[in-house]
């Protein structure tokens, strides 16, 4: 058993970790970097170190500071959040060099879901329905031409290393491939520093529904049902909810049972998430993250049990506290992501907060590391809160988060705020009917 954890990461994710870890009477150590002296997870741990100034490559993504606070302070885990160096296998390896334990699957597991076209091979094996596209990586732009008259327009150009939502360009005809191929390239090299991509057929109208996976570490595996997560701007998502309102209880204990049998297959040990897109009642892998994702919470509100809990307890070799025949879902849960951001363009908007109120109440969760008099620092990711609600079903979550929202008070800087108050007078997004490309169309529409 741990007696005291390190949580490499900072904001809302952080103080996630440090309930979890304090609810099992596990102490725990902050990590900061000098813009972020004052930052509530500093505040809310047990004890705190100073490992760099305030650009993330000198501070929460420097390896040797991080793994100097475990030496210093004692502490025998790292919990890597989100982000960051959560899916950096490397950084694993060095950790478990240390004798010290990661809270997190295997470095095995995350070089073989990191790598895109590894994972896919990976996930076809497992007997995870794949996008139809080309068989690995597309070196040059006559294969791409061969690999898109194969499969037929419009098809999507993905980097190899790609994340976060960047590095992917659609080619809607022959004429855009070769500029669409390029630009994908360069990106990917920029970005990544690695231009390999691969291509995928481009889905017209898929949701984008993600499965939480579980692997307790001693051969088994669950599946804690699936999120919607369809609502993304620039492929990054904005609203989640579970259960899925498109998706089936049968359709739901398929593609589960596909997912929890793979995880088993693979002994894969921790929190993961398997992407899909959705379309016409298939399913297609996309990717797997082998890391706790933003949206978590969604799916604890619907099976009231907290992950971060089960992933310090398989780090601990103690399995999970439920197998799948205890999880049943309850009701409906839906998640906004809060951006220090300007609405119409999404500009980042740091600053200092001159007010903050939480909402409360029956069903509504706030998950922020903001405070009255906090200073947002501008280094960092834009995501300031994340607002949770549960209700029995979809109207009734629904109702509370407009309610909820309507509570919710951030002066000083901007927000999307009233981005979410405008999509709740939606009748689409009321009834569920939207896919991965609604939220664009809508921007378009109403924000520019
Ligand atoms: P990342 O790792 O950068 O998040 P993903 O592969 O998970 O990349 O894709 C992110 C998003 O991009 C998806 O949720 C979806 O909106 C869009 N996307 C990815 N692949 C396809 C595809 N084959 N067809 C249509 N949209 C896609």
């Amino acid at each position: 058993m741990f007696d005291k954890i390190l949580i490499a990461n900072r904001g809302e994710i952080a103080l996630r970790v440090i309930r979890a870890a304090r609810e099992m009477g596990i102490a725990t150590v902050a990590v900061h970097s000098t813009a972020d002296a004052d930052a509530m997870h500093v505040r809310m741990a047990d004890e705190s170190v100073c490992i760099g100034p305030a650009s993330g490559s000198q501070s929460y993504l420097h390896i040797p500071a991080i793994i100097a606070a475990c030496e210093v302070t004692g502490a025998q885990a790292i919990h890597p959040g989100y982000g960051f160096l959560s899916e950096n296998a490397n950084f694993v390896q060095i950790v478990e060099d240390h004798d010290l334990t990661f809270i997190g699957p295997s470095a095995a597991h995350i070089r073989m879901m990191g790598d895109k076209i590894t994972a896919k091979e990976t996930a076809e094996k497992l007997g995870i329905p794949v996008v139809p596209g080309s068989a690995g990586g597309v070196p040059d732009i006559e294969t791409a031409r061969k690999v898109a008259a194969e499969m037929g327009y419009p098809v999507i150009i993905k980097a190899t290393a790609g994340g976060g939502g960047r590095g992917m360009k659609v080619a809607e005809a022959e004429a855009k491939l070769e500029h669409a191929f390029r630009t994908a390239r360069s990106e990917a090299k920029a970005a990544f520093g690695n231009d390999e991509v691969y291509m995928e057929k481009y889905l017209q109208k898929p949701r984008h529904i993600e499965v939480q996976v579980f692997g307790d570490g001693k051969g088994g595996g669950v599946h804690l049902g699936e999120r919607d997560c369809s609502l993304q701007r620039r492929h990054q998502k904005v609203f989640e909810e579970a259960p899925g309102p498109a998706i089936s209880p049968e359709e739901r204990a398929r593609i589960g049972g596909i997912c929890a049998d793979a995880i088993a297959e693979m002994g894969y040990a921790g929190a993961g998430t398997i992407e899909f897109l959705y379309e016409d009642g298939e399913f297609y892998f996309i990717e797997m993250n082998t890391r706790l994702q933003v949206e978590h919470p969604v799916t604890e509100g619907i099976f009231g049990v907290d992950l971060v809990r089960e992933q310090i307890r398989v780090a601990e070799g103690l399995g999970l506290s439920f197998t799948q025949d205890d999880l049943q879902i309850n009701g409906h849960a839906i998640e906004i992501r809060i951006n220090a951001e300007k609405l119409p363009n999404f500009s980042p908007s740091p600053g200092k907060i001159t007010q903050y109120h939480a909402p409360g109440g029956l069903g509504v969760r706030m998950d922020s590391a903001l405070y009255d008099g906090y200073s947002i620092p501008p280094y960092y990711d834009s995501l300031i809160g994340k607002l949770i609600v549960h209700g029995r079903d979809r109207p009734e979550a629904l109702a509370r988060l407009a309610r909820a929202l309507g509570e919710l008070v951030i002066d000083g800087i901007e927000t999307t705020i009233p981005l979410f108050h405008a999509l709740l007078g939606e009748e689409d997004i009321l009834t569920g009917n939207y896919d991965i490309h609604w939220l664009e169309h809508w921007l378009a529409e109403n924000m520019s």
